[in-house]
């Protein structure tokens, strides 16, 4: 028995060795307190080894100051091991500094026995057949075993009050502990009251160190493991069910419970009530995730279904599990932000944006479809803004909503535009056109204080392409609109053949402008103007376009398309070059000849006139007398200050300043009062349209007059007959131009009539 006791401790001294390595070795804080404890449990193993196996009274002696003082430090890194596993704190350091100092004690007292004899002697008894030393207790060891077994209850104590107070998933790992120290606290009592002569609960203080080394290292608590994820799996926000091979629920989290109403974990039935709430749980896929909304409009809630099967070890479907994600929150802040991002705060109706997005899609989806596109304007909104105020301002525009959303079919789509502009997308045989154009007859809106007619008008434009992006379909209408813009008969008008002949010519010419001009196809033809003695002075640059497939054009033809699309600067600036470059070519052949040119109010828009003519006039070196600028008076319309500025400049620079048209403007006197002109151009056919001859008559004396007086040279234009001719000769009116004279011509015959001209004066 001897000598298998040895070889048990052999092994467990070096199954603590390697422990002890591994220990140290372990990168867990926990690692060194287990360490030491595996080391301080090799010397009362090893202290018993050698008495055992001695035979000797001397070895034995040593052996057992080995085993007495092992314990000590046994009972000194338990201490240390179970302040770092249970404790902590740094609070708890006096108590293990307490036991330090106690043990200390109790070793002095042990060694004490060396000469006191006080604590235990050794006596020889026969076990095995030879001599075996075994410890005679007296009162010392009496101490020692106190100290030693108040140092091993107080860690009792602590593991069982920290297995009490920690939660229940974190206690089973001081459970384990906890049990095994107790064990080994019972085996060593019963070895101390037992009598027998080897103290084999050393075997258990043993496997004690082995199993701490286990558990505080390298134990993975399944167990507790479960239990976390259960836990986890309980507290979640999402609903969670699982069910068993069968379908069957087995278990639901709190949350699952709650919204399905499941009372004292009865599951009985939750499937069925899944499938009701849902429609669909997936049941029949392996892995399955789709977004469910329960409820309509405000009361909708919106969940994210999510549902997993779980396979066992061999592959076999064991079960599977749902989770329902409640996403309401979210997704009704999404769709809020989506709504205020697609409607218009003030009337609740699409934004520009959306509502093209809108069209877009309705005519894609239908393009056999009819459909009308209504472009709906207010007249004079900023009058109703200015009399009545923003707020009834406000309110004209909601009601305006409110009888669009109230007179147009649900599958009608439709927005504010912007400003008070709203826009229609209706299929053409919902619309009823006798009832709207009443109704916007009738249109008055009153917000109890306020009353007031507003009117307001449709332009439409019946959706003959459908690939049109929405802007030219508005634009289309929005030109129907402007047909009967102030009219208060009239509330709707629909986009023509007409106007959209118009719309194609424009596009064509605009499309071909840039290559007429390079190649020559817009060229200059010269009206002579003359002298009150006859004699050619001058002529004006007027634009032709001997158009390759339409012919001879004039500029009424195309002139409003440019202006209209800012085009007109490219070709008025080609026109006042094109001057230039005769004007350069007369100067060389001693010609003493001027050249009006036109400008058009548009061109103000879109460059630095003054800045553009002397720019020109410098390239071709010629002086600017020599090029006249007709400007007509509703340049005056729009800027004043600016243009006024403008015209100064001009003079400036040495331009002769025409004012062209003069009488078919509405303000022509009071603004030649301040406009600066060196040159009055009278228009005769304004004054033709006049039946009353004698009227006629004494409107352009006056004109003369009055532009003699205020030095400003007299022009007419339009002369027709040899009588008119006469006639404002005698008025004084100091230069001519009219078919009269001749009609608007190419370069050569224009010097040819020129030569003539000179010859004959
Ligand atoms: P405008 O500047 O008033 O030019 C005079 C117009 O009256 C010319 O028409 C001319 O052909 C016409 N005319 C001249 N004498 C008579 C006459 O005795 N009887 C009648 N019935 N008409 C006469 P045109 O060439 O068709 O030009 C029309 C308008 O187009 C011009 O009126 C001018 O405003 C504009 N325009 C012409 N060329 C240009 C240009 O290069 N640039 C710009 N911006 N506008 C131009
Ligand atoms: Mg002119
Ligand atoms: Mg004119």
């Amino acid at each position: 028995m001897r000598f298998g006791f040895s070889i048990l401790y052999v092994m467990l001294i070096l199954a603590l060795l390697i422990c002890a390595f591994f220990a140290f070795k372990s990168k867990k804080a926990i690692g060194k307190s287990v360490g030491l404890l595996c080391l301080a449990l090799i010397p009362p193993l090893a202290g018993n080894l050698i008495i055992i196996s001695s035979g000797n009274e001397k070895i034995s002696t040593v052996g057992a100051y080995i085993y007495y003082l092992g314990m000590d430090l046994t009972m000194a890194a338990l201490m240390r091991f179970t302040h770092d596993y249970c404790l902590v704190d740094k609070k708890y350091n006096v108590l293990r500094f307490n036991t330090y100092l106690i043990l200390t004690l109790d070793v002095i007292q042990l060694l004490a026995n060396i000469h006191f004899l006080h604590a235990f002697a050794l006596t020889p008894i026969d076990v095995d057949g030879f001599a075996y030393y075994i410890l005679v207790p007296y009162v010392g060891q009496s101490i020692h075993r106190i100290v030693d077994y108040t140092v091993f209850l107080s860690v009792l104590i602590i593991f069982v009050v920290k297995l009490v107070t920690s939660p229940r998933i974190t206690s089973e790992k001081y459970s384990v502990i906890l049990s095994t120290m107790a064990f080994v606290g019972l085996w060593s009592t019963f070895y101390i009251f037992s009598g027998t002569p080897i103290d084999t609960s050393m075997v258990g203080y043993a496997i004690f160190g082995l199993m701490i080394f286990y558990f505080a290292l390298y134990y993975r608590p399944v167990r507790l493991l479960d239990r976390m994820l259960a836990s986890i799996a309980s507290e979640m926000s999402e609903s969670l069910f699982f069910f068993d091979d069968r379908g069957r629920c087995i278990w639901a989290n709190k949350q699952g419970s709650q919204l399905l109403d499941v009372k004292d974990n009865n599951y009985e039935g939750v499937t069925d009530k899944l499938i009701r709430t849902f429609n669909d749980i997936g049941e029949d896929e392996e892995s399955w995730k789709e977004r469910k909304t329960i409820g309509r409009g405000k009361d909708a809630h919106y969940y994210v279904l999510e549902r997993q099967t779980v396979n066992d070890v061999r592959n076999k479907t064991a079960g599977s599990f749902l989770s329902i994600r409640d996403v309401t929150q979210e997704e009704k802040a999404l769709l809020l932000e989506k709504y205020n991002a697609t409607h218009d705060s003030l009337t609740d109706l699409y934004t520009k944006e959306y509502l093209f997005q809108c069209i877009r899609k309705k005519l894609h989806d239908d393009p056999e479809g009819n459909y009308l596109i209504i472009y709906m304007d207010v007249s004079d909104f900023k009058i109703i803004n200015d009399i009545y105020g923003n707020q009834f301002g406000d309110y004209v525009l909601k009601s305006i909503a409110d009888f669009i959303m109230n007179i147009m079919p649900e599958d009608s789509v439709f927005g504010r535009m912007g400003g008070d502009k709203f826009g229609i997308c209706i299929a053409e045989d919902e619309f009823d056109h006798v009832r709207t154009e009443r109704d916007l007859a009738n249109f008055v809106v009153s917000d109890g204080v306020n009353k007031h007619d507003v009117l307001v008008h449709m332009g439409i434009y019946e959706v003959a392409e459908p690939n049109l992006d929405p802007s030219i379909m508005f634009d289309r209408a929005h030109m129907a609109l402007s047909v009967i813009k102030n009219d208060y008969q009239r509330h709707i008008a629909y986009y023509d053949d007409e106007m959209r002949n118009s719309v194609i010519w424009s596009q064509r010419l605009s499309s071909q402008l840039h290559s007429a001009i390079r190649n020559r196809e817009v060229v200059p033809y010269l009206q002579p103007i003359l002298d009150n003695s006859g004699k050619i002075v001058g002529g004006e640059a007027l634009v032709r376009w001997i158009h390759p497939e339409y012919g001879f054009l004039p500029p009424n033809t195309f002139v409003p398309v440019f202006e209209k699309n800012g085009m007109i600067a490219e070709l008025d600036k080609y026109m006042w070059r094109c001057a230039c470059e005769i004007l350069s070519k007369w100067k060389k052949e001693g010609k003493d000849l001027f050249l009006s040119i036109n400008i058009s109010p548009k061109d103000f828009y879109f460059m630095d006139i003054e800045q553009e003519l002397r720019k020109i006039v410098s390239e071709f070196d010629i002086r600017p007398q020599e090029l006249r600028v007709e400007i007509t008076e509703t340049v005056m319309m729009t800027d004043a200050d600016n243009r006024l500025r403008v015209l100064n400049q001009l003079r400036e620079d040495g331009f002769i300043v025409e004012m062209d048209d003069f009488g078919s403007g509405f303000s022509s006197l009071n603004l030649l009062k301040d406009m600066p002109v060196d040159v009055l151009k009278v228009d005769m056919v304004f004054l033709r349209q006049s039946k009353e001859d004698i009227k006629t008559r004494k409107i352009l004396h006056n004109i003369m007059n009055m532009s003699n007086d205020l030095g400003i040279v007299s022009l007419t234009e339009g002369v027709e007959t040899q009588d008119q001719y006469r006639m404002l000769n005698d008025m004084g009116c100091k230069l001519f131009q009219g078919f009269y004279f001749a009609k608007p011509m190419p370069l050569a015959e224009f010097e040819k009539y020129a030569y003539d001209n000179l010859l004959n004066n």
